[in-house]
């Protein structure tokens, strides 16, 4: 039998047919300084050590792993919520964040740079470098600087500097456009933080790496909990993927755990205002690396929609990509007005009011059907404080 590998692309960056690097060639250095060393810096003794016990004191990891007595009996099965929403700066982002700035710092970098949709990842950089002693800009698009006003805010205090995205839909793919024009002027000082499992060979393996913490500490948590490392289902909500590919990394190769991946169906998929990739999308380069992206027939990418400026990313991290040609992980699309029906009951009946991202994820319950003894893992990529003001339009 052929060794299963969903958990790590090969030399080329690549997952199955999905990955690479397509790179400008002034990227060329950037890029291959951190392909060559990235395996060997992160895995080292000293950045372990560094990067655990900030994760441990800092982040304030292991989050809990929460069974959710009250969904569980709504939905008749064993709910497991892995609470993401509890570490510092309020989602998972703050993981990949700072293993990257520890990266850059063994790399030299004294500047960095990242993207940020609904803000969750500039927030998450700004403490990462305001904590460790980096210049820090954030590239955010114009429209999700106005309906993320507070992280702005945040971002400002901790020291980074925004510059908003003018160009195309003002949003999260036109930030990362302007991130990687500014790698391309600054490559020797700088290093780029992405902020998802997207971009070119390394970052989808690098984050992926960085956010695996999740699903570690769901294998030892489960097994104090229930006496097994393994549950029957992983859930969790897909924009690039990182939460994702965080939850299902030690899951990946054992094939008795199915992976379940949430998209932003946004107003459906017939709609033309949906972010729902893997339902619309073909195959294509976005961002330097070969995935599934959401394009016209001639290759223009198409404006995505989600009412959550997380999800809103016309594209999938070629980790996903994979799983989805493979059938590896099933894929649901879950409609804006879903997502806001189970951010709306788990706030009520758990009294847990999670970040709009992460309600896709739990609008899964509403599509499928699972036995009474399936131990179902959720993962609760973040918190829904962000969110309040669109909360409260629909309330
Ligand atoms: C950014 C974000 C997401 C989407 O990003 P992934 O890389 O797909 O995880 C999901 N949930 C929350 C709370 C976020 O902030």
């Amino acid at each position: 039998m052929a060794t299963l590998n969903y958990r790590n692309p090969d030399l080329n960056g690549y997952y199955g047919e999905f990955g690479g690097a397509f790179v400008p060639e002034m990227l060329y250095p950037n890029v291959e300084e951190l392909q060559e060393q990235y395996l060997e810096i992160i895995e080292s003794e000293e950045f372990q050590k560094e990067f655990q016990n900030l994760l441990k004191d800092y982040v304030g990891r292991a989050t809990p792993l929460y069974f959710a007595k009250n969904l569980s009996e709504k939905y008749k099965t064993q709910i497991y919520l892995k609470r993401e929403d509890l570490n510092h700066t309020g989602a998972h982002k703050i993981n990949n964040a700072l293993g990257q700035v520890l990266l850059a710092k063994k790399l030299g970098k004294k500047r960095i740079i990242a993207e940020t949709g609904a803000g969750q990842h500039g927030v998450a950089t700004a403490t990462a470098c305001a904590l460790l002693g980096l210049e820090c800009i954030v590239y955010m698009g114009e429209v999700d600087i106005a309906r993320q006003a507070p992280n702005v805010g945040r971002m400002k205090l901790l020291g980074a500097t925004v510059i908003p995205a003018t160009s195309g839909s003002k949003t999260l793919k036109d930030a990362v456009n302007e991130a990687l024009r500014d790698w391309i002027n600054n490559a020797t000082t700088t290093h780029y933080i992405i902020g998802s499992v997207v971009g070119p060979h390394p970052f989808p393996d690098l984050v992926a790496r960085l956010q695996s913490v999740i699903s570690q500490e769901i294998k030892w948590q489960l097994k104090e909990k229930i006496g097994r490392e393994n549950p029957d289902y992983v859930i969790a909500c897909v924009g690039g993927g990182s939460n994702a590919a965080g939850a299902f990394y030690h899951f990946a190769n054992e094939i008795d755990v199915k992976l379940i991946a949430a998209e932003a169906g946004g107003f459906g998929l017939e709609s033309g205002k949906s972010a729902a990739t893997t339902f619309l999308g073909t195959l294509g380069i976005l961002h330097g690396s070969k995935s599934i992206v959401m394009q016209t027939k001639d290759g223009q990418v198409i404006e995505p929609h989600s009412i959550s400026a997380g999800l809103d990313y016309p594209g999938i991290g070629p980790f996903h990509a994979n799983l989805f040609t493979e059938n590896r992980a099933e894929f649901f699309s879950i409609t804006d007005e879903e997502a806001l029906k189970s951010a709306f009951e788990l706030s009520k009946i758990e009294g847990i009011i999670p970040a709009l991202e992460t309600a896709h994820a739990l609008s899964v319950f509403t599509k499928k059907k699972f036995n009474e003894n399936d131990i179902v893992v959720v993962c609760l990529s973040g918190r829904g404080d962000k969110d309040l003001d669109t909360y409260l339009q629909y309330i």
